[in-house]
Formats: structure tokens, C-alpha cells, sequence
């Protein structure tokens, strides 16, 4: 192979003629029995205890946040790629429950640009293709054909995505019932009869398509959902703010908002991929696939001394702290004795983390993180950000902001706090002179600190804990769900 360096020109042919190869790794298949068990180093035990502690007091940090805004230089072009990474990987994480969630980032190489995927635990053996579909179109697609690609893109991700959407489409409906069942109590006014209407085709729609695995069928719900819903959702919204919730209904207004907003989830994903692709040159010059290989569980394991709540707290109190600032804590934590409560606080630690262990994986936005930092990969247009089906949860979005080497751009976050999360190890064949073992342990000691003080500050401000809101949309402006949602009961991320 020729090593002279090309001309821009060979390079900008190149891309235009590059196909898009098979890619190096293959998808990593979870393993059936987990995993080598791990006692974890001192300060990934304080880590641990602390975030233990900390989703003691709130299972979310925060309200959801979203992410952040591109520069004014070209921000429009970068909003968009940064869109298009975002809904491929929502397309692709078919899972309802945090196995498939996926991110994506773009590599610049001299001649073309790769497209890195990574899932948590594993990508459908479908899902490989189906990119390579998508891709096929995004290199192809013109504003004559915008039209036809969207439909047939859309046909393909629902397809792909049909365990998920049925899920949805179920819940739709039994929350469609639940709202109607409620409105069915109250005088009527004009809002009312509007709403009752469309949830009574809504619901009928859907049952049409109960158990049935029609891909057409699947399209004409979603779609109704997408044009119809913008009409209805504030009708919705204003339902779930007055609306308490009770025994028989749940919170069905909110429910019904969001299954609506998820159905709807994979019209604006592919219509956002579609037109990504037609502005932004950057994506079709696309020239390769890969796959980052999911991390394996692994069963991490603490020593005693960080299985006691209160021994955490009275370790974060001795780490140098302002005098003023312990009595505050203690006067803080002695008036919410009762709700603080460590001895069961003790107890809940132990069901949390099954007496001392507990599965551990590094999530997918990480892995790609850490591939790019620990081998100086550039990103398009110095564009640092990972795409994700997403937010990031509590953990990730300490993990970008404490990363001493790259300034990622910070993603839209949940803020849930998972406690099966763990930063990648160092890598012997990767490292250049130990040097990614000393960022790792750079990143655990800082996000050490920042969770010591979000711990601080909890137990300071006392207040209610922020305990539900919806995670699974990845922080669009259209997800209206994430503005004034509520969460499901929600395993894994
Ligand atoms: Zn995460």
C-alpha cells in the first residue's frame, strides 16, 4: 500500500468512493453466567459507598439536564450531526430495558470518517445491517428522494424495533382507557369532550393492532401519534399537573404522555437522521462501520468497612472540611434522624448491594469515551461528543465533566444514580507508558471529591428527594414527556 501522502482532492474521491466495510470487532455476546468477581481498589470501595449513600437520600441527583448547546461557529451543522448520533442510536437500541442502549461517535481518519458504535451489554444480531442500511441511505439520500428514504428508513427501524414499539403500543392503550375512565367523572367542558375523543381512537387504534406483528399496522399508530399528538399533549399535560394520581388509574395522564411520546420517538428519529444526512457533509463521508466490544459484568465486591452508611458519612466528615460546615451537617442530620435513619439505611445498603456485591459494567457512552481518549482518536470537526439512546445517568455525566484529558461536550443526563456502573480499567496493550491507568485514576479521584460533595450538600439542604422522572428519552426539545414527566418502576439505566 502506497504511503505518499494524497491530495485533498484523492482524499475527498476517496470518500465519495469508499464502501463501507465490515467491521474489525465483532458484537460482543453476553455472557449466560456472570463473571470474575472483583474486590474493588480503596478508592473505588469510597466511590461506591458514597453513591450508595447518596441514592439513599435520591435516586436522581438532579431534574434531567440537557445537552449542551453547540458554539455559535457553525452550531447549526453541529446540532444536526449531533442529533444524527443521538437517533441512530435510539434506532438501534431495540431493548426496552438498558441491554441495548447504544452510542456512536464519529472518528476523522485523512480520507473518510468512521461511525464507532457500542452497546451496554449487546447489539441485536440484526442491528449491524440495519446500520449499514441506514448508512447506505444517509450516502444516498437527495431532497427529491428525502420522502421515500424517510418512508422506507422508517419501515426498516420499525421492524427492527417492534418489541420495543409493542410495548409501548400496549401501554398506550391500557393508559388510554385509564384517562377515559377518569375524564368519564367530571362535567364535561369542550377540552374534555376534544380529548375523550381522541383518546377513545387512540385506544381503539391500538387494540386493532393488539398482538399483532404488522409492520403497516405499527407504522399508521406511530404516525397518527406524531401528527396528532402536538394537538393533544397539552391537553394531556394540563390533565397530569391538576391530576394526583389514585389506586384505580395510577398517573395515567403522565402515562399516556409519555407512551404517546415514545411511539411517536421513531418518526422524528428517522425524519432528524434524514435530514442530518442532507445538510451535514461530515456524514457522508462515512467510510467505515466499527463496534466497540461491550465491556464484561463483572461482580464488584466491598470490603466491610464500606458496607456502613454512617461509617461513609463519618469518613467524608473527616476528609478536610471547614468546622462551620461539620456542625452544619450534624445540626442538618440530627433534625432528619428519623428519615435519615442509618440503621435502616444499613439495611436498604444491604438489599442494594446484596450483602457486598454487586454486577458492574462500564456503559456504552464510556466505552466509546475512553476508546477515544485512550488512543487520540480525533473526532469530526473537533466535535467531542458521544451520541447515545440516552441520557446519561449520574455516574457518566461525572465521568465527561472529571476526564482530565478530553473536554467532552456534555450530554443530556437523567441523573438517575446506578449504582452498576464502573469506570474502564487500565489496558496494558492500549496504554502508552501507563499513562491511561494514571486518567483513570484521575477521573475516580475527582468524581470521588464532586460525589463527596454532592453527598455534603444533600445532607445539608435536606428537602424531598428527587425521585421520579422519565429517562428514556435522549433530551429532545420534542420529547415533551421530559419536561413535566414521571418515571416507571425502571430496571437497569
Ligand atoms: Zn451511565
Amino acid at each position: 500500500m502506497s504511503t505518499a501522502v494524497k491530495t485533498d482532492k484523492q482524499n475527498e474521491l476517496q470518500a465519495q468512493t469508499t464502501q463501507l466495510r465490515r467491521p474489525h470487532a465483532q458484537p460482543t455476546i453476553l455472557a449466560v453466567t456472570p463473571t470474575p468477581s472483583t474486590l474493588v481498589s480503596n478508592t473505588q470501595a469510597e466511590l461506591y459507598s458514597r453513591l450508595i449513600l447518596l441514592s439513599l437520600l435520591s435516586k436522581y441527583k438532579d431534574r434531567p439536564t440537557e445537552r449542551d448547546a453547540a458554539g455559535e461557529k457553525q452550531s447549526e451543522l453541529i446540532k444536526y450531526r449531533r442529533d444524527f448520533l443521538d437517533r441512530l442510536s435510539y434506532l438501534c437500541d431495540i431493548d426496552k430495558f438498558g441491554s441495548t442502549v447504544t452510542a456512536a461517535a464519529l472518528q476523522k481518519v485523512p480520507a473518510f470518517n468512521i461511525l464507532w458504535l457500542a452497546a451496554n451489554e449487546s447489539f441485536h444480531p440484526g442491528v449491524e445491517e440495519f446500520v449499514h442500511r441506514i448508512i447506505h441511505h444517509v450516502k444516498s439520500v437527495t431532497p427529491e428522494s428525502r420522502h421515500d428514504v424517510e418512508d422506507t428508513m422508517l419501515e426498516d427501524a420499525v421492524k427492527m424495533g417492534m418489541p420495543r414499539l409493542r410495548f409501548y403500543r400496549d401501554k398506550m392503550v391500557d393508559a388510554a382507557i385509564k384517562c377515559r375512565d377518569d375524564l368519564k367523572q367530571y362535567m364535561p367542558d369542550d377540552q374534555a369532550l376534544k380529548l375523550r375523543a381522541w383518546l377513545r381512537k387512540m385506544k381503539k387504534l391500538g387494540m386493532k393492532h393488539l398482538g399483532s406483528k404488522k409492520v403497516v399496522l405499527m407504522i399508521e399508530l406511530i404516525k397518527r401519534c406524531e401528527k396528532e399528538s402536538d394537538v393533544y399533549m397539552p391537553y394531556l399535560r394540563e390533565r397530569d399537573v391538576s391530576f394526583p394520581g389514585n389506586e384505580t388509574n395510577g398517573n395515567c395522564y403522565a402515562d399516556m404522555k409519555h407512551f404517546v411520546a415514545r411511539l411517536r420517538a421513531h418518526v422524528y428519529s428517522v425524519k432528524d437522521v434524514v435530514k442530518a444526512s442532507l445538510l451535514t457533509p461530515s456524514l457522508r463521508k462515512i467510510g467505515e462501520i466499527k463496534v466497540e466490544p461491550s465491556s464484561e459484568p463483572r461482580n464488584a465486591i466491598l470490603p466491610d468497612r464500606y458496607l456502613n452508611p454512617y461509617r461513609t458519612f463519618t469518613r467524608c466528615l473527616a476528609e478536610e472540611i471547614a468546622p462551620m460546615r461539620i456542625s452544619v451537617l450534624l445540626k442538618s442530620v440530627t433534625e432528619r434522624e428519623a428519615s435519615l435513619d442509618f440503621d435502616s439505611a444499613s439495611r436498604k445498603h444491604s438489599q442494594i448491594t446484596n450483602t457486598n456485591t454487586f454486577i458492574t459494567r462500564v456503559h456504552a457512552e464510556i466505552l466509546l469515551a475512553d476508546l477515544f481518549s485512550r488512543r487520540n482518536f480525533d473526532f469530526v470537526d473537533d466535535d467531542k461528543y458521544i451520541g447515545c439512546s440516552k441520557p446519561a445517568c449520574y455516574c457518566c455525566a461525572r465521568y465527561f465533566e472529571s476526564h482530565p484529558k478530553t473536554k467532552f461536550v456534555r450530554p443530556a443526563t437523567h441523573n438517575k444514580i446506578l449504582l452498576g456502573w464502573r469506570c474502564p480499567e487500565p489496558n496494558q496493550d492500549l496504554d502508552i507508558r501507563g499513562r491511561g491507568k494514571k486518567t483513570i485514576e484521575q477521573i475516580e479521584r475527582t468524581m470521588n471529591w464532586t460525589v463527596r460533595q454532592h453527598l455534603m450538600e444533600k445532607l445539608e439542604e435536606g428537602g424531598e428527594p428527587i425521585e421520579f422522572h422519565w429517562q428514556s428519552t435522549n433530551g429532545s426539545v420534542r420529547d415533551l414527556s421530559i419536561l413535566s414527566g414521571r418515571v416507571i418502576p425502571f430496571r437497569g439505566r
